[in-house]
């Protein structure tokens, strides 16, 4: 992995890009009337992934440079997919990420029936027909990439006609499927958007806002545009696959009057001069050892293969945030991926990078031994309290009591019971220091009945504490925690959810078929030192030598902590 430290930015001096040009561009042209609105239009129908958080980064952070205002829009036109439950999850991760959105959160339903009068305009102004082909039809009727389609038999069809049988789709008088309203555009376009697109299709469902108030249900490319014009948008930022789409972005919206537009829009009482949005493409994040795409992210939930959408493992906001990613990381990652108009692949490299950067310079220190061996100072006249520093390189982060009893663990990765070239930890017989306390010699070992090592005992150097005495050299530092005083923690760690690269590539025909097996390992009679298990304590630590921790917000409880591994010290790759 490398992450050139020249690109990485941070948000007071954000780096230029395509969008920031085009809107310093637009203000100095005063193209839109020297303002700068944006949206987020996520569907509720699913988490948000790490892939959102660059479209949040990049739309409320563009509004926000520019003394704009960013709109959250749930684009809820499909209500069989969608749910409360989604939407609540994505305003609580926007909050989390830092974000703020302009007034009220809106929702495209809330449009529904301004979106209905459009549809009557497009028809009375001959742009929009009732359509009573089957979907089986319809398809056949698009044509190809290499060929035009056809018109449907009733494109003709007067528009008094049209109006009823419009009105009648919505008065629930037609079964899912049998018709749909359409644009009538052009079927010998090259591009397949704009032969003649549906508009509204029957859906006899339930809608999470609306309830039943409405068996029709608009498309997505009818609704984002009008509901952009309805709000006032100036830039409507999405990603690559919608570039097809603009043409028929800008048709829609050209197609219809624009005073009737605005005579519903936010600017609707306002002076400033209306102005349609202008939709513009940016490249997807994708990140490679992760899946990124809602769809599979969906699949792994609901086929068991982790433990929700909050799943630690998971790229979804939710998951990295339970594992300990901060809100500052993402933000960071996110500026310094950039934004360009060409699909690549970012390193996680990058992204842990990222994080490390903000734990290392924020995160508490504390001590936790993952795989207790028993260590018994059998020179140690009484328990003492030491006072250690939170942060190597922080005084304001303060000291923490860190009790030193006779009874202590150490890793079992740090003893050998003989040397080792290269090995700096404890041997039998050897000396090392304990983080904080004294220099320890290892003067004997116990075994139990088949003769594995359970307990070492260990002579305490009582004039090093703090300090090495003249001419003494030790070289390791070991970590520690009092057995009678630490606290028990069951600890998770974690490694990639896929075994390749590329989980997501084309090539690849069951993603799930990839997924690393190894990719949770629970650790249970973990000792913590008693600081950081105060219910009080701040929620991640750097364990030293360990790496990154963080109490599980969903399992973890006073008396039975669950810590999660965030990242390690260092990229191991
Ligand atoms: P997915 O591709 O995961 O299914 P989506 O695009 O269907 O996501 P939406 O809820 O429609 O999800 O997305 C809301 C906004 O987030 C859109 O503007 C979309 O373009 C943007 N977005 C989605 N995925 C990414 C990504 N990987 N990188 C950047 N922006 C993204
Ligand atoms: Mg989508």
């Amino acid at each position: 992995m490398s992450v050139n430290k020249d690109t990485k930015n941070n948000s007071d001096t954000p780096t230029s890009n395509f969008i920031r040009q085009m809107i310093a561009e637009d203000l100095a042209s005063q193209r839109h009337a020297g303002r700068v609105q944006t949206r987020f239009p996520p569907e509720p129908n699913g988490y948000l992934h790490i892939g959102h958080a660059k479209s949040i980064c990049l739309n409320f952070g563009v509004a926000a440079e520019n003394g704009g205002q960013c709109n959250l829009r749930f684009d809820d036109t499909n209500p069989a997919a969608e749910s409360l439950e989604f939407v609540d999850a994505i305003k609580e991760n926007i909050k989390w990420l830092g974000f703020e959105w302009s007034g009220e959160v809106r929702y495209s339903s809330s449009y529904f029936e301004a979106l209905y009068g459009f549809g009557v305009q497009l028809i009375d102004k001959g742009l929009a027909y009732v359509c009573e082909l089957s979907a089986d039809e319809a398809r056949e009727y698009r044509g190809t990439l290499t060929e035009p389609g056809r018109n449907s038999p009733q494109r003709e069809r007067s528009v008094a006609e049209n109006r009823d049988l419009f009105a009648r789709m919505r008065a629930g008088e037609f079964v899912d499927g049998t018709c749909s309203l359409r644009a009538k555009i052009d079927m010998s376009s090259p591009n397949i958007n704009m032969r003649d697109p549906v508009l509204y299709r029957i859906r006899h469902v339930h809608h999470h806002q609306t309830g039943d108030a409405w068996c029709i249900y608009p498309t997505y490319d009818y609704t984002h545009c009008i509901s952009d014009a309805i709000e006032g948008i100036t830039h409507s930022l999405c990603t690559l696959e919608f570039e097809d789409h603009r043409p028929l972005y800008d048709w829609i919206l050209n197609s219809l009057d624009i005073d009737t537009i605005k005579s519903v829009s936010d600017l609707a009482d306002s002076a400033t001069p209306y102005v349609l949005p202008q939709q513009t493409e940016f490249a997807k994040l994708k990140i490679n050892y992760t899946v990124v795409g809602k769809r599979k992210l969906k699949q792994l939930v609901n086929e068991g293969l982790v433990s929700g959408w909050d799943d630690p493992r998971l790229s979804t906001l939710a998951g990295l945030r339970r594992r300990g990613y901060t809100a500052t990381a993402l933000r960071n990652f996110c500026e310094s991926v950039g934004v360009a108009r060409s699909e690549s692949q970012v390193d996680i490299g990058m992204l842990e990078h990222a994080l490390r950067e903000d734990l290392d310079a924020n995160a508490p220190r504390a001590m936790c031994v993952l795989r207790p061996l028993k260590v018994t100072l059998t020179n140690l006249p009484e328990p003492l309290t030491l006072s250690l520093q939170n942060h190597p390189k922080n005084d304001e982060m303060g000291r923490r009591d860190v009790p030193l009893t006779a009874d202590i663990v150490i890793d079992k990765d740090d003893f050998r019971e003989q040397a080792e070239p290269g090995f700096k930890r404890l041997v039998n017989g050897g000396e090392v220091r304990l983080r904080g306390a004294y220099v320890i010699r290892c003067d004997d070992v116990v075994r139990d009945t088949s003769g594995e090592i359970v307990e070492l005992l260990c002579s305490a150097d009582l004039n090093t504490l703090g300090k090495n005495p003249e001419g003494r050299k030790v070289k390791g530092v070991i970590h520690w925690v009092s057995a009678s005083a630490g606290v028990s923690a069951t600890v998770r760690l974690y490694d990639r959810l896929f075994t390749v690269e590329n989980p997501e590539s084309k090539d690849v025909e069951d993603f799930t078929t990839l997924l690393n097996p190894d990719s949770l390992t629970v650790l249970e009679g973990c000792l913590v030192e008693p600081a950081a298990a105060q219910a009080d304590s701040a929620p991640s630590f750097q364990f030293e030598r360990e790496g990154y921790f963080t109490r599980d917000s969903v399992d973890s409880r006073d008396d039975a902590l669950v810590f999660n591994q965030t990242i390690g010290l260092r990229a191991s790759f």
